[in-house]
């Protein structure tokens, strides 16, 4: 029989770590800190494969009685039994991913509470406030997430209720007993039915809504912006709860065993006295420090031992799991319990900074520290920091919470933040707090505000995942959502107006300030050293110009896998003259363009191999797509006329002429040299040319490069001419420039053809973005809002222009390297398609069998680190 339920707690386990699949995070954590010995609530966790079951539509039969079994030892273990009157058992419904999703699934705390067991628990702790807080804070949690009544509502009793009090703390045992009371009254209004007053029926109804909480629109966002698969599902976790709100000798937080910011090897967290721990979370009330040494009073002050105790745990769990942890506790009349622990998030210099202490304390080995880091979070460090000189206009202060600068329009809505963004504006997301329902506009944003909580609070945790640079808990900051304002200091800025945002720094500024390239060195170029010495495949860059050509050789690339020349027109001028020879009528008319265009190319080209410096530079062909160079406007059309002298009409009956319906499919790639043949020759002789005259600097061997072939007698024809350009070039300069010629596998045909276009071809390079829209039939260009519908459907697991499908599209590359290799056994193969600088779709190329990725210069560094961990993967 399959085990469903599984125990922990007292120093025993029925889990471990390593069982997150079938516990989830938390409950794997909770079985493997329980075998550790350190102090856990007992309880136990119905695995995901039951989450599994439910979600096709019921529980598997038998449950039911080993979930009693569960709970009967946990009344054992801790000596209270669920639903007594005089010392009734409250329990913790929480969820647990495999992959952690914080704060996107439910949770129900002091589950065990009704009418009658509120007064064994007042009677039992002698604290009748404590008891009815705790059935005033239950009903409502329960309502909300279990019952579906509009949490809003419970505040709005909360406020008139204090209404006169100045603080929570005001109000007191009878307050809280009659919100409990209108709390089950709201409940029975909202939903014709009385509050549940049996536990059974309270446990039931939390462990739905658990597990239905998986397929909640938050927690379905979440995972379709993580890469986090749909199955299996939740786990829940049943504890006995550890009260952080008795009185001040009962505290709750959260602690990182490293500070998730900056790296550093210190015991870094906040805690809230006589809290609850979603208290901490939500940010409501700002923390306090963990250590000693501020102003503010630290729990290592204010509970000596309890601190001393977490502070042996967070080594012994450091030592255990050898990663930074991110640990839940509460201290309940001094006593502490361990509530969680999980790999904590972290920025990118974090973890590279933890990567490299770790590997200095031999806590890891370099292999280990590689294949832990999140290639995509590289990304943060390449991107802007504040320019230190610049003039700063400074607004107001908070914490930083998520580093890198960002500057933008202030919008107060996650809804305005995606609607700015959609039209390409850059927004600054500003809330008083963040909740998990803003996470759509905290992604569209490219920076987050809050004037409330801490650095544990879900925007800072949210933001540092996201790579998002973010300040949270600017206390000076008033943000007024009806007047859709921020003020500070007798500064306001309204919706709309830029702001800036140093999350390294906490610092809001009024304005756009400017900012630097960062440096990457230190801790990025060390492991970026030990990604070098791991991994097999090499790593190009996709770039044209010299500017975009250096920052690829300074973030590490090999060589240039892929020159898009028709990019090298985008300028003004070039355009009016590429516009030109397109619309030429005649081979003079083109070849009089073409004579503009040369001496463009050539310098192009040269200045591109004086910046490789010798590394390899793979050139394409022109492959313009038309429509992507057409004149549409009346301007554009009598510019170009006016450049190839003739009359606007006849221009105009010629662009009708070459118009096409489906571009993509048109005129396109190897296409046009083969239409257009004085095309290639230009491009050809501009390559030569170039290279004989860098020679004598540097050396130099193009690697041509013809698109869109779909068969080798096209490859044949053009490399025909090829050829011919160079020697000839090659003879007028008196000069030998080694080269190759290869081709682009980016049509299916090509794949299945590939044996017979090796034979002549001395290199691929698959185009996954075309092979892509054309294995599947679908448009690069208009399909991203069908796609979606595919997504939310369940009908794709990922974007497959973004990631390589590895079945079907995938399927062609391996048929290409197969059938390629077998006729040339030392073809060179690449990839340059935007799934070149994709994680995963790196991986499949390491399986695949390919020598090198290309991608945009920016993800470099992100292929580098991927392709060590293929490697790494594919050893293991
Ligand atoms: C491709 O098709 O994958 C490719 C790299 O070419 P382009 O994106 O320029 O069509
Ligand atoms: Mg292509």
């Amino acid at each position: 029989m399959t085990k469903r339920v599984y125990l922990f707690g007292d120093g025993n386990a029925e889990g471990r770590a390593g069982m997150e699949s079938l516990l989830g995070g938390k409950g794997a954590n909770l079985a493997e800190m329980s075998l550790l010995g350190l102090p856990v609530p007992p309880g136990f966790t119905i695995t995901t494969e039951v989450c599994a079951a439910w979600n096709r539509g019921g529980y598997p039969d038998g449950l039911a009685g080993e979930v009693d079994e569960a709970l009967a030892h946990v009344e054992r273990a801790t000596g209270a039994a669920f639903g007594a009157a005089n010392d009734p058992l409250l329990v913790s419904v929480r969820s647990g991913a495999p992959t952690s999703m914080p704060g996107m699934l439910d949770t129900v705390l002091n589950l065990g509470l009704n009418d009658e067991t509120v007064r064994g628990l007042a009677a039992k702790s002698g604290d009748p406030r404590f008891a009815w807080d705790s059935y005033r804070r239950f009903v409502q949690m329960y309502g909300s997430v279990v019952l579906g009544v509009d949490h809003g509502r419970f505040e709005e009793l909360i406020d008139a209720r204090k209404a006169g009090a100045e603080r929570d703390s005001d109000l007191g045992a009878e307050d809280w007993r009659d919100l409990a009371e209108a709390f089950k009254n709201l409940i029975e209004t909202e939903t014709g039915r009385a509050f549940p007053q049996s536990p059974r029926d309270q446990l039931w109804g939390a462990i739905d809504a658990v597990f239905g909480s998986w397929r909640n629109e938050r927690a379905e966002t979440y995972r379709a912006l993580h890469g986090i698969p749909d199955s299996p599902g939740t786990a829940v976790t049943v504890q006995a709860m550890a009260f952080g709100n008795m009185g001040d000798d009962c505290a709750t937080g959260v602690a990182f065993t490293r500070d998730p910011s900056t790296g550093e090897n210190a015991f870094y967290g906040e805690y809230l006295l006589n809290a609850q721990g979603e208290d901490v979370v939500a940010g409501i009330r700002t923390p306090l420090p963990l250590t000693a040494g501020g102003e503010r009073p630290s729990l290592e002050e204010v509970m000596p031992e309890a601190f001393e105790r977490l502070r042996a745990a967070r080594d012994s769990l450091e030592r255990h799991f050898r990663d930074m942890q991110d640990i839940e506790f509460t201290v309940q009349h001094g006593r502490l319990w361990m509530l969680q622990t999980r790999s904590g998030k972290r920025t990118a210099r974090a973890a590279l900074k933890i990567a490299c202490d770790m590997v200095a304390e031999g806590l890891v080995s370099k292999a280990e520290a590689v294949s832990r880091l999140e290639p995509e979070s590289l990304d943060q460090l390449l991107h802007p920091v504040l320019d230190p000189d610049a003039e700063r206009r400074i607004l107001v202060r908070g914490l930083p919470a998520s580093p890198g600068a960002a500057s933008g329009r202030v919008a107060f809505t996650a809804e305005e933040a995606e609607a700015a963004a959609a039209n390409g504006e850059k927004v600054i997301l500003a809330r008083i707090e963040t909740s998990p329902d803003d996470i759509h506009g905290m992604h569209a944003a490219q920076g987050i505000l809050t004037s409330r909580g801490g650095m544990t609070s879900h925007a800072a945790v949210v933001a540092r995942g996201m790579g998002r640079p973010c300040v949270v808990g600017a206390g000076d900051l008033r943000i007024d959502y009806r007047t859709r304002s921020l003020a500070a200091h007798g500064h306001s800025v309204f919706a709309g107006g830029k702001i800036t945002i140093d999350g390294a720094t906490g610092e809001v500024m009024i304005g756009e300030a400017p900012t630097l390239q960062p440096e990457l060195s230190g801790d990025f170029a060390t492991v970026m050293g030990w990604a070098d010495e791991i991994r097999r495949l090499g790593v190009r860059a996709n770039a044209e110009t010299p500017e975009d050509a250096r920052a690829a050789v300074g973030f590490g690339a090999e060589g240039i896998g892929l020159c898009r020349t028709e990019h090298m027109f985008f300028d003004a001028e070039r355009l009016v003259a590429v516009r030109e020879m397109i619309l030429a009528a005649d081979g003079d008319g083109r070849r009089a363009a073409l004579g503009k265009l040369l001496p463009m190319q050539r310098r192009d080209f040269a200045e591109l191999f004086r910046v490789m410096a010798g590394r390899p530079v793979t050139i394409r062909l022109l492959d313009p797509p038309l429509h992507e160079f057409l004149p549409r406007t009346k301007e554009e059309m009598r510019e170009v006329a006016e450049a190839a002298g003739i009359e606007v009409e006849a221009l105009r009956r010629r662009a009708d002429d070459l118009a096409e319906v489906n571009p993509m499919l048109g005129l396109r790639g190897c296409r046009l040299g083969i239409s257009f043949p004085e095309i290639t020759e230009m491009q050809v002789r501009a390559i030569f040319e170039a290279a004989a005259e860098v020679l004598p600097e540097t050396r130099v061997a193009p690697e041509i490069m013809v698109p869109l072939v779909s068969d080798r007698r096209e490859f044949d024809l053009l490399r025909e001419q090829i050829d011919a350009v160079a020697a000839a070039a090659c003879r007028e300069r008196g000069v030998e420039v080694p080269y190759l010629v290869g081709t682009m596998i980016e049509l299916p045909r090509a794949a299945l053809r590939a044996g017979e276009i090796a034979a002549a071809a001395e290199f691929f390079s698959f185009g996954t973005n075309d092979l892509t829209q054309t294995t599947y039939g679908l448009s690069r260009d208009d399909t991203a809002g069908l796609l979606k519908d595919y997504a939310r459907r369940g009908l794709l697991e990922a974007d497959p222009f973004a990631t390589l499908d590895a079945d079907g599209v995938g399927e062609l590359v391996r048929i290409g390297v197969e059938r390629g290799r077998a006729a040339r056994p030392g073809i060179k193969l690449g990839i340059c398609g935007e799934h070149g600088g994709d994680p995963a779709s790196i991986r499949f190329c390491a399986e695949a069998g390919l020598d090198y990725v290309s991608c945009s210069p920016y993800r470099v560094p992100i292929a580098r680190l991927a392709a060590a961990q293929a490697a790494l993967k594919a050893d293991a």
